[in-house]
């Protein structure tokens, strides 16, 4: 990291859903986005088996998982889960874009240049 007298703070690269997202968690964010843009759908049915094996976690790490999303705004539940068949919950995802429309962009990444432009942080 260079150093500088004069640091300013620019919009620099976006800030993305993984500046956001605890790792843990983003891998099943990640996978149901790509999902959802490749059926051009915001909404994702989230079998717990599939995602065992697409996203390499237990059924535990998913639910978890899959409560911090919905808790933290990157998820939203369209269809509740229940326990049996059928129970498979719905969720729409959500963007970067949307979340800092409800949260702000107080926890953005925000990357820092020297007087000569060049991003330091
Ligand atoms: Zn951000």
């Amino acid at each position: 990291m260079k150093s500088s007298s004069h640091l300013t703070v620019g919009n620099g690269p976006p800030c993305r859903e993984r500046s956001h997202i605890p790792p843990y968690a983003f891998s099943l964010w990640d996978w149901i986005n790509a999902v959802c843009i490749s059926q051009k759908s915001d909404f994702f049915t989230l079998y717990p088996t599939r995602a065992v094996w697409y996203v390499c976690a237990t059924r535990r790490m998913i639910q978890h998982a899959t409560q911090w999303l919905v808790k933290n705004g990157w998820l939203v539940v369209s269809k509740a889960p229940h326990r049996g068949i059928g129970g498979a919950g719905t969720y729409r995802v959500v963007r970067h874009a949307e979340w800092v429309q409800r949260h702000g962009f107080k926890k953005c990444i925000k990357h820092a240049y020297d007087d000569a432009g060049e991003q330091i942080s």
